[in-house]
């Protein structure tokens, strides 16, 4: 068995015990907290998805920093800014995710965002997180991604360390343009289908091997490699 499916959300016990050392479990810092406890193992994300964030809270903050911290945890997200579907406007979305990239930093786990025409100030926090690390920052994950290949190139250009983690639904222009640009930059993901993660890669006409290495690659930053 090997890590293929970097984003899925799972609603039972026994979904999460399957994705157990195969997907990269996402949800929030309570729940995460709770499936630690009850000693499911991961590999998991967590992070204040964008839909829920009402609020700047460092309550909030320092909650998602202790859960972040656990080995079990390799990511930070998801993450991000959504400007068509939201509780909080841009202006706190952006303050919560910024917190988000600076733990990433802090942790060296890749982060995994979720974006909604809100490409701008997402690349606003990256550019002023890489700026105060002053170093290599971790990869940033743009998951379900189905941008137009004007979008990937934009983003390739503004955030170096970036990959495209693709779904059940996908643009096929910018798939063809990725495959012959920045192949080694596609990762695949389940999210929430019902679809095996295999039948994804293979309607993505992927290899196994090359979205492993892809994933292999993608979690394992400058302080060394999360995932076996
Ligand atoms: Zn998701």
């Amino acid at each position: 068995m090997q890590l293929l499916d970097c984003h899925r959300h799972c609603h039972s016990a026994e979904a999460l015990r399957a994705s157990a050392g195969v997907a990269i479990v996402s949800s929030d810092p309570p729940t995460v907290e709770q499936w630690l406890w009850e000693g499911f193992s991961g590999p998991f994300s967590v992070g204040i998805h964008p839909w829920d964030v009402t609020e700047y809270s460092e309550s909030q903050i320092d909650k998602l920093r202790l859960v972040a911290s656990r080995p079990e945890v390799v990511a930070i997200g998801e993450t991000g800014i959504d400007t068509v579907r939201h509780q909080a406007p841009v202006g706190v979305q952006q303050q919560v995710f910024s917190a988000h990239a600076q733990l990433s930093v802090e942790l060296c786990k890749p982060l995994i965002i979720h974006i909604v025409k809100g490409l701008d100030p997402v690349v606003e926090v990256l550019r002023d997180a890489a700026d105060e690390a002053k170093a290599d920052v971790p990869p940033v994950i743009f998951h379900g991604f189905r941008g137009k290949p004007q979008m990937a190139r934009q983003i390739l250009r503004a955030v170096p360390n970036a990959y495209f983690s693709m779904g059940e639904r996908f643009n096929a222009e910018t798939l063809d343009w990725l495959r012959a640009q920045a192949p080694d930059r596609i990762l695949a993901e389940t999210d929430e289908s019902t679809l095996p993660v295999t039948q994804i890669i293979s309607r993505l006409g992927l290899s196994e091997s090359e979205v492993a290495a892809n994933v292999r690659r993608a979690f394992s930053c400058a302080c060394g490699p999360r995932l076996s």
